[in-house]
């Protein structure tokens, strides 16, 4: 026999982490309820406050609706970044697919990149990613570009922040989406 929660806080605590753990036994879900992001943690932490222990049929939809709202939120970023840098505009499609029996989770895509993950800064670092192959597949065209060594530029993540590096030297040209972590 266990000791019993000697407080409401421990109690919910221990409901999250046994939820957190069947989500992690899941073969169905499709992203780590472990992810150290605080801003994981904390929304799935609140989706548990608010809804109990959500199975993932019911829990996909939320995953689903999070990474939509965050990927169009950064895609928007991006796309005015683009323009700022003097490009003619281009709208880089995100594409939901919602639940079903054959894909769960859903899926949600920026160009032809997969969103997975449900941390804003890994979203934005997959944003990236389809943005910039969406507009060289369309425009032939490689941006953002690092004016000093005249390079593409990888989306990655650095100091825990979606950042455009060069990859002549890895110096940091500029965040993908400033705001993301309020997204
Ligand atoms: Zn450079």
């Amino acid at each position: 026999m266990g000791t019993p929660p000697d407080s409401f806080e421990d109690a919910s605590t221990l409901a999250y982490r046994q939820w957190q753990q069947r989500l992690f036994d899941s073969l169905e879900t499709d992203f780590s309820p472990y992810d150290p992001s605080e801003d994981v943690q904390n929304w799935l932490r609140a989706v548990h406050r608010d809804n109990g222990d959500l199975p993932v049929d019911h829990l996909a939809p939320l995953v689903l609706a999070r990474r939509a709202r965050i990927a169009t939120a950064v895609t928007a970023a991006i796309r005015a970044a683009f323009m700022a840098d003097g490009r003619r505009d281009l709208a880089v499609p995100v594409l939901l697919e919602p639940p079903s029996p054959e894909l769960t989770m859903g899926r949600v895509q920026v160009g032809d990149q997969e969103i997975q993950g449900l941390d804003p800064q890994d979203i934005a670092v997959q944003a990236g990613d389809g943005f910039q192959t969406y507009v060289a597949d369309v425009r032939a065209l490689i941006w953002p570009v690092c004016r000093t060594h005249n390079n593409g530029a990888h989306p990655r993540i650095i100091s825990a922040t979606a950042v455009w590096q060069c990859p002549a030297t890895g110096h940091v040209i500029g965040s993908i989406d400033p705001a993301a972590r309020n997204r």
